[in-house]
């Protein structure tokens, strides 16, 4: 449908004066911009954003308001374990279904314990496909599997960043203290 003559706005480029089309007092704004952030980097002063990692690492990313958990941030996923130790899910692939970016693999086997009839054999999570859109979180029935706010692994390969079961329940060991539950 062709736009009404009415509703078009004509906008035209408003000229520059002789000192804006020197350039030179907005080059000396931009440094001066630039000089007052790097007087705050070196100072540490009020309004620095810089950081000194790995000696300074960022601890505020899950916040607790009023005793509630305010979460802003998604990290790596853990995968939980029960009151027994044992891993906490129980393979019933809602996870690797909602997965937008298809990173979640599941394989389910017959369960060796009597609560549950099945138990994730393999589960393995691609964290460099993932998109951290905490969706396997929210879906999970048992609470089995969840994000936490750990950002900074790494791997010299893309295979090491599959996290595989032990890796991930690995991951509940180290955060289980760090992170309200
Ligand atoms: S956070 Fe989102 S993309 Fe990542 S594994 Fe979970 S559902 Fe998939
Ligand atoms: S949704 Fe939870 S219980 Fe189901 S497969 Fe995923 S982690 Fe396991």
């Amino acid at each position: 449908m062709a736009i009404p003559e009415r509703d078009i706005k004509v906008l035209s480029v408003p000229p520059m004066t002789r000192a804006e089309s020197l350039y030179l007092p907005e080059v000396f704004k931009g440094m001066g911009t630039t000089l007052r952030h790097l007087f705050h980097a070196f100072g540490h002063g009020k309004g620095s954003r810089t950081m000194q990692y790995p000696e300074q690492r960022r601890e505020d990313l899950a916040v607790v308001e009023g005793g509630m958990e305010k979460r802003n941030f998604r990290g790596f996923h853990r995968l939980n374990r029960d009151e027994q130790g044992r891993v906490k899910c129980v393979a019933c692939m809602m996870c690797p279904t909602i997965c937008p970016a298809r990173c979640i693999h599941v394989q389910a086997g017959e369960s060796p314990w009597d609560d549950r009839e099945k138990y994730p054999v393999k589960f393995e999570i691609d964290e460099l496909r993932c998109i951290f859109c905490g969706m396997c979180e929210e879906a999970c029935p048992v609470d089995a599997i969840e994000l936490t706010t750990e950002y900074d692994f790494v791997g010299r390969s893309r295979q090491e960043m599959v996290f595989d079961k032990e890796k991930l329940l690995h991951v509940y060991d180290v955060t289980i203290n760090k992170k309200p539950m």
